[in-house]
């Protein structure tokens, strides 16, 4: 074995590229396991997820997952993108040494045009055909050997999913690594690139020469399609699961929130103890455990909403969804290819902003940007989940199935659409008008989740969410426990309604009262500014300071502080409002200045503002009691 320092003059980098859905984040998952980070490609938007494979022998490749396309023609940043790392033409991304073309094995006859300009880029390049299970499952088939004939690469049929033939990718990976695989170069004429009637047609006839036959679509998944695509069953499955979920959220989640949250009170005080009483303390319990605790409990249910989502997702669910939404869509102006980024700022605005590249029309994609902050993303739950806790009692609503707390959760996240896409209508009728292009969505067959997949997007969650209360959450915390232990009287902090924090929430009071917010409150949107859930950290460390916490929690100490009208204007407000710096950071950097991101903020404030004054009005008014 070589001494260590003579290894690794360079890593061998390996692309893996291929169609959206064609399994490329399954292979990378199962190749590098949790060793790998996401970053963006410098200087553009798109993501970049890199990681290290280990060999059989312990050397180690790195893999890099490029965004998934169809072709190198660069309409869309992605492709564009793509085509530059492979041609070694990205700043600071090493040229690949090898590629992983990973293609749908029960969708060759779409997905082989994506080997003509791949291979004759002329890169060692192994062709994976993925799904080996579910083509062998249907009927379909395909020879392997007579594949890598025609293409003049070489041929591997896998599972990513399964894990089957998973050995054969990594032979070829130490083989390139090693240098002693010898390939001939691949056979694809380069005139084929240039025109995509003559790709398609290349690729007809090399899935002919292999003997290519496409699997029929499952019998139950043309039996589920009628049922979940029927005109009139379909939109209504579609609540239904969609009520289900929402009811999930709040009785399964509710006993181990419930323990999270005994825990973080009781172990406060034990922790205290264990220091001398005085600034520190306080800081501690009152600032730090305190605050951040209180967001944390809500973990378990952002853990449940998003298995529910992966499930959806996984199965090939949620691209019935949005083909049942397209028709809705269709008629407020936007496109289909919106609604993937619309679905995905429930997660988070961000990354929704971001995959708002793949639409080409520049219209719909600023409209899409536009609007995707209105869609519910999950720091908006904790929120709507202690409010909602703490002032709707749980009665059966709709039958047993949806209670009244469920059923106001699913209403917030009903507003924020119904807000989305009256803003697009708006939008797209004036200033942002532009031709519809049809809806283009591939229906995947419907597939069992693997446990594998939702674990690691749970994961992922997980790390999101705290990271965001370490960092953000916790340094807005510390901010307000000096700016509430300030200035001193005597040596000795002042009241909280006395502090630095309570002299601004006290001057900001006059202009949130007719919404039914007192000082307290006014402290906490301002602090939810830096990220929507950093309120309830806020209110945490305030009502504590006020000791009005201290005996009854948080849930209580919320009830006693604001009104029934105050309470649902408040959850009215943080539907609306666009308080993240992070989304409006975004919204500058993907439209090139501060100027839609302006509009968009005194929009939404406004939007906000004004429907919180209603609420507040017509509540207090007892039209409803
Ligand atoms: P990407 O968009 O190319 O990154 O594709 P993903 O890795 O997200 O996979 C798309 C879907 O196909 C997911 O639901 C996977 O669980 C599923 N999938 C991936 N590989 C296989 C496989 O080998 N067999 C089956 N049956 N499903 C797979």
């Amino acid at each position: 074995m070589p001494p260590k320092f003579q290894t690794a003059p360079r890593p061998h980098v390996v692309a893996i590229i291929g169609p959206p859905n064609s399994g490329k984040s399954t292979l990378f998952n199962r190749l590098t396991g949790l060793r790998q980070k996401v970053a963006n490609f410098p200087g553009v938007t798109v993501e970049q997820h890199v990681g290290r494979a280990k060999m059989d022998d312990h050397s180690e490749v790195i893999l890099v997952d490029l965004p998934g396309v169809y072709s190198l023609n660069p309409r869309s940043e992605d492709e564009q993108v793509t085509r530059d790392v492979l041609n070694g033409q990205m700043k600071d991304v090493p040229k690949p040494d090898s590629v992983l073309l990973i293609l749908d094995s029960t969708n060759l006859g779409r997905h082989l045009m994506l080997a003509a300009p791949i291979l004759s880029l002329k890169l060692p390049t192994l062709v994976i055909l993925n799904m080996a299970d579910d083509l062998r499952n249907r009927g379909g088939q395909v020879d392997t050997a007579e594949l890598a004939g025609q293409l003049g690469a070489p041929v591997a049929l896998i599972s990513a999913a399964k894990g089957e033939g998973i050995d054969k990718v990594i032979q070829f990976m130490k083989g390139t690594a090693a240098g002693t695989s010898s390939l001939a170069p691949p056979k694809v004429e380069l005139p084929v690139l240039q025109d995509i009637p003559r790709c398609r047609q290349w690729a007809h006839q090399v899935g002919l020469g292999a003997a290519y036959q496409a699997p029929t679509p499952p019998l139950w998944t043309r039996r589920l399609d009628s049922v979940f695509l029927h005109p009139i069953a379909g939109p209504l499955i579609f609540l239904i699961v969609v009520g289900a979920v929402f009811q999930t959220i709040f009785r399964g989640a509710k006993p181990l929130m419930d323990e999270l949250q005994a825990f973080i009170h009781s172990s406060g005080p034990w922790v205290g103890s264990a220091l001398p009483p005085g600034i520190f303390r306080s800081l501690l319990i009152d600032g730090i455990w305190n605050g951040v605790g209180n967001v944390i409990v809500f973990l378990p249910q952002i853990l449940l909403l998003f298995l529910f989502i992966g499930i959806l997702e996984d199965s090939g669910y949620l691209a019935r969804a949005a083909l049942i939404a397209d028709r809705t869509m269709a008629k407020f102006g936007l496109q289909g290819k919106s609604f993937i980024p619309l679905i995905s700022a429930y997660a988070c605005a961000v990354p929704a902003i971001m995959a708002t590249r793949t639409i080409e029309s520049k219209r719909d994609r600023l409209a899409t940007i536009l609007i995707a902050p209105l869609m519910t993303c999950s720091a908006r739950l904790p929120v709507y989940l202690l409010v909602i806790g703490a002032f709707i009692k749980d009665r059966p609503f709709l039958g047993p199935l949806l209670g009244t707390q469920a059923a106001a959760l699913l209403g917030l996240y009903a507003l924020g659409f119904i807000a989305a896409i009256l803003t697009a209508r708006l939008l797209k009728s004036s200033i942002l008008k532009s031709e519809r292009t049809p809806f283009m969505l591939e229906m995947p067959p419907y597939r069992m989740p693997t446990l594998r997949s939702l674990g690691l997007r749970l994961f992922e969650r997980s790390k999101v969410f705290l990271r965001r209360a370490g960092t953000v959450i916790l340094t807005t915390a510390v901010i307000l426990w000096i700016l509430a232990n300030l200035p001193l009287h005597n040596g000795q902090p002042p009241d909280i309604a006395d502090s630095y924090a309570g002299m601004v929430g006290h001057a900001i009071e006059p202009v949130i009262k007719p919404l039914g917010f007192n000082w307290k409150i006014g402290i906490g949107l301002l602090t939810s500014m830096a990220a929507r859930e950093t309120i309830i950290s806020t209110l945490g460390t305030i009502y504590k300071m006020e000791g009005s916490s201290e005996s009854v929690g948080l849930r209580q100490a919320l009830q006693n502080d604001l009104t029934p009208g105050g309470a649902v204007a408040l959850l009215i407000f943080f539907a609306f409002a666009m308080q993240c710096m992070s989304t409006i950071a975004v919204v500058r950097r993907e439209t090139g200045g501060w100027k839609w991101p302006a509009i968009q903020f005194a929009y939404m404030t406004l939007l906000a503002f004004v429907c919180a004054l209603i609420t507040n009005q017509v509540v207090r008014s007892g039209l409803f009691t």
